[in-house]
């Protein structure tokens, strides 16, 4: 297991429509591995794989705060198949777009189909903190960002930091060197 580096907004590689997965081999095993590790690290409760570079549709989500033992779920080429239109709204944040936090609505419950490491098509539904994670982790491998649903407005304020925070990264290398 590898903890991989996260990647930030503006990176293009997280705006890409990610690829099917098609293969269930050992390579996408320790994909897999990495994902979590990373994901625990961070620390974080989703992640998906478009965020450390990879563009393929594996997403990884534990939501579970209370127990101490991890029980991470996996989801390759996840689909949602059906959503509630009961929505519930979420104080949402992204370890791509650090220290910003939004309340965003979506569905309170959805019906996803997803494949596991065999290849085996399964179907789970998930609700509460569950729901808004898969649908947030789901947005990334389309492209999709939590902050695509906020007023473009908020989102120049949300862009521009983040344009700030990377031109002083980058500085601060610079002055390393
Ligand atoms: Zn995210």
């Amino acid at each position: 297991m590898t903890q991989r580096t996260i990647l930030s907004i503006p990176d293009p590689r997280l705006r890409k429509v990610c690829n099917h997965v098609d293969v269930f081999d050992n390579k996408l095993q320790s994909l897999c591995d990495d994902l979590i590790e990373t994901m625990y690290a961070a620390p974080g409760i989703g992640l998906a794989a478009p965020q450390i570079g990879i563009l393929k549709k594996v997403i990884v989500m534990d939501c579970d705060k209370e127990t101490q033992d991890h029980k991470p779920i996996i989801l390759i080429n996840p689909k949602i198949v059906w959503a509630s239109e009961e929505k519930r709204s979420y104080e949402e944040g992204c370890l791509s777009i650090p220290e910003t936090y939004a309340e965003i609505s979506r569905a309170d419950k959805v019906k996803v189909t997803y494949n596991d490491l065999l290849g085996q098509r399964n179907e789970t539904i998930f609700s509460d903190l569950w729901a808004t994670c898969v649908q947030h982790e789901i947005d990334h491998l389309n492209g999709k960002l939590f902050i695509d649903y906020l007023g473009s407005v908020k989102r120049g304020v949300i862009m521009r930091k983040m344009m700030k925070i990377k031109r002083e990264t980058l500085k601060i290398s610079k002055d390393k060197q």
